[in-house]
C-alpha cells in the first residue's frame, strides 16, 4: 500500500513558516509582501480560486488586493491595470486569473506583466531562467510538487521521472524541475503512443494531463512516487484527479490524493514566490530572486 502525501498538512506547514519570514520581512523593510489578483469575469471556478488566495495571503500577514472586472472587460483597460500594477510599490507580485474572456489575448497579458513581479512565472524571462537553470520565480504548482516530493523524502537525482502533460504552467516546468534536481525526464503528452509504457519506467510519475481517471494500475511501476495535478469536476460535482486513486494506491509507493494533494500546495508556493520577489526588489544588491 502506497504512503498517502498528505498536500493539505504539508501546505499548513509551508504556510506556517512563511507567515514566520513575513514578520521578519516587515520589520526589515517596514512593510509586508504585497499581492495583487487580477480576475476578469464570473467564471465560478475562478471566483474559488481567487478567494482562497485572498484568504491565503491575508492569513500569513501579506497586504492582499483582489482586481474584480467585469467579463466585458477590454484588452486595454486590463493591460492599463497592469502598468498599474508594475508600478504600484506595495505590490510585489501579481497574478492575473486564467482563463480570460476571448476578447483578450492571453499572450498580450503576459507580455505585459513585469517579469520581476510574475508570481506565476509565466512571463518570457521567468521561463527563461527556468530554462537555464538560473535563480528565478517558477511556476507555483511544479514548484508544490517538488515540495511534496522532498517531504516525503523522495530524492529525484538519479530517477527515471514521468510528466504526463506539456503545458507552459505545469507539465513543461515541472519536467525542467526534475531535470534541474538531477532526474532522467520523459514528458508524455497526447500524441504519445503506448502511453502505459512510457510511464511504466518511471519511479518519478507526475500526471497533469486534465484527464479524470487516465491513470491506472497498469500505468504505474510497483514502488514509484505518484503525483496526481489533475483537478477534473464529474457530473456529481465532486473534484477527480488524473489517476484512479483505489486502483493505483495498491501498486505505488507514494501517491497524492484529489482533493487534498496538490492543490493546497499551489497556494502556498504563490506566497513564498510573493515574498521572495519582495525579496529581491527590496534589496538592490540582490539582482536576482533567492530561490
Ligand atoms: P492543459 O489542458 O493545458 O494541458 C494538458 C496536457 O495534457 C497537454 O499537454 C496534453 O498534451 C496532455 N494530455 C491530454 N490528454 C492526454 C492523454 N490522453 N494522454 C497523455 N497526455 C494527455 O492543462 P494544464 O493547465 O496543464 O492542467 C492539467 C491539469 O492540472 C488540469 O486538470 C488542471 O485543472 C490541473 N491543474 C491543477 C492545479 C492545482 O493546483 N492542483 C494547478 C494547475 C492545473
Amino acid at each position: 500500500m502506497a504512503k498517502i502525501i498528505d498536500g493539505k498538512e504539508v501546505a499548513r506547514g509551508f504556510r506556517e513558516g512563511i507567515a514566520e519570514e513575513t514578520k521578519r520581512v516587515r520589520a526589515r523593510y517596514g512593510r509586508p509582501p504585497g499581492l495583487a489578483v487580477v480576475l476578469v469575469g464570473d467564471d465560478p471556478a475562478s471566483a474559488v480560486y481567487v478567494r482562497n488566495k485572498e484568504r491565503a495571503a491575508k492569513e500569513v500577514g501579506f497586504h492582499s488586493e483582489v482586481h474584480r472586472l467585469p467579463a466585458d472587460t477590454t484588452q486595454q483597460a486590463l493591460l492599463q491595470l497592469l502598468d498599474q500594477l508594475n508600478r504600484a510599490e506595495e505590490i510585489d507580485g501579481y497574478l492575473v486569473q486564467l482563463p480570460l474572456p476571448p476578447q483578450i489575448d492571453p499572450q498580450a497579458v503576459v507580455r505585459a506583466i513585469d517579469p520581476e513581479k510574475d508570481v506565476d512565472g509565466l512571463t518570457p524571462v521567468q521561463a527563461g531562467r527556468l530554462l537555464l537553470g538560473v535563480q528565478g520565480l517558477r511556476p507555483c504548482t511544479p514548484q508544490g510538487v517538488m515540495e511534496l516530493l522532498r517531504s516525503a523524502g523522495v530524492e529525484p537525482d538519479g530517477k527515471e521521472a514521468v510528466v504526463v502533460g506539456r503545458s507552459a504552467i505545469v507539465g513543461k516546468p515541472m519536467a525542467h524541475l526534475l531535470l534541474g534536481a538531477g532526474a532522467t525526464v520523459t514528458i508524455a503528452h497526447s500524441h504519445t503512443r503506448n502511453l502505459p509504457d512510457v510511464t511504466r519506467r518511471a519511479d518519478i510519475l507526475v500526471v497533469a494531463a486534465g484527464r479524470a481517471g487516465l491513470i491506472g494500475s497498469e500505468h504505474v511501476k510497483p514502488g514509484a512516487a505518484v503525483i496526481d495535478v489533475g483537478t477534473n469536476r464529474g457530473e456529481d460535482g465532486k473534484l477527480k484527479g488524473d489517476v484512479r486513486f483505489s486502483e493505483v494506491e495498491p501498486v505505488a509507493g507514494f501517491i497524492t490524493p484529489v482533493p487534498g494533494g496538490v492543490g493546497p500546495m499551489t497556494i502556498a508556493l504563490l506566497l513564498r514566490n510573493c515574498l521572495e520577489a519582495m525579496k529581491w526588489r527590496s534589496s538592490a544588491s540582490l539582482k536576482s530572486p533567492v530561490s
